[in-house]
């Protein structure tokens, strides 16, 4: 681990033009460091996203919030605070419907119509833009991707199967790496604005996470350029389950600031 951080740090200071082994340089603008981590929470976790928004901004770092759903007053109020603070919203589906399963059992047009509109008809009323939207469950199909993009998504996110190497246990899985040795999870971060589609690991002890390993997928990202998703859900000291625990999102956040990684909303990806 210590290795790591070393090649960490001699690559923030290469990139910044200093001479290694200067004292601690300072924060990278956010469109000059090297990498991209896409960070996002889901469904209606608001107290926990909106606690959390201190911690984001002392590591300069935002997050995409995907909410499920009525977009009814509470989450008007927190979709705004969010949008404020700098982070991104998107939406996660009115009934949170698995959108393969939805397409097959009513077409693609009723999907849209029940399961998307009126949630964006909310956000529109309110004055959020919206530009991407993230898959219940990562179920997922190309006939879907196709009809968000049609609706002028900018973004649609999907998830990776087959990447947590530990079982319930936590004893090592046959055939599965660590995550941060997928390269199927990783691409060059220069292309993050021109796919329409992002595919996500998900962190939380239901997922198995060994957050040694997120860590380490951070640091790859530095020294390669490349960009990853990564998914939540609830932020808490004590969380369990599908929930990131407060520790993780800070160590996550502080590794990716040492490393001189973004840490972006969706709608913060831009062309390079
Ligand atoms: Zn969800």
């Amino acid at each position: 681990m210590k290795e790591s951080l070393t090649i960490c740090a001699v690559g923030t200071a290469a990139a910044l033009g200093l001479a290694q082994g200067a004292p601690s340089a300072p924060l990278q603008p956010r469109d000059q460091r090297h990498g991209a981590l896409i960070l996002s929470f889901d469904d209606r976790n608001f107290a926990d996203w909106l606690a959390a928004l201190p911690l984001f901004e002392r590591h300069g770092a935002h997050a995409t919030f995907f909410v499920s759903g009525n977009i009814d007053d509470a989450a008007v109020r927190t979709m705004r605070r969010l949008s404020e603070a700098g982070h991104s919203v998107g939406l996660h589906g009115l009934a949170h419907a698995n959108a393969d399963e939805a397409i097959a059992a009513k077409g693609a047009a009723r999907y849209y119509t029940e399961e998307i509109e009126p949630q964006l008809e909310a956000c529109r009323a309110a004055g959020i833009p919206i530009t991407s939207f993230a898959y219940p469950n990562c179920r997922r199909t190309d006939e879907a991707d196709e009809l968000f993009r049609a609706h002028g998504f900018a973004h649609v996110r999907g998830g990776h199967k087959g990447v947590a190497p530990y079982d319930p246990t936590g004893e090592k899985q046959e055939g599965l790496k660590p995550v941060h040795t997928v390269d199927r999870v990783f691409f060059p971060a220069s292309e993050a604005a021109s796919r329409l589609r992002l595919d996500t690991v998900i962190v939380g002890e239901a997922y198995h996470t060994d957050i040694e390993d997120i860590l380490a997928c951070i640091r790859r990202c530095a020294e390669r350029d490349e960009a990853f998703v990564l998914t939540s859900h609830g932020i808490h000291p004590d969380a369990t389950r599908i929930h990131m625990k407060t520790e993780w999102l800070e160590r996550i956040l502080a590794t990716a600031e040492e490393c001189g990684v973004a840490v972006l909303g969706f709608d913060e990806i831009k062309p390079r």
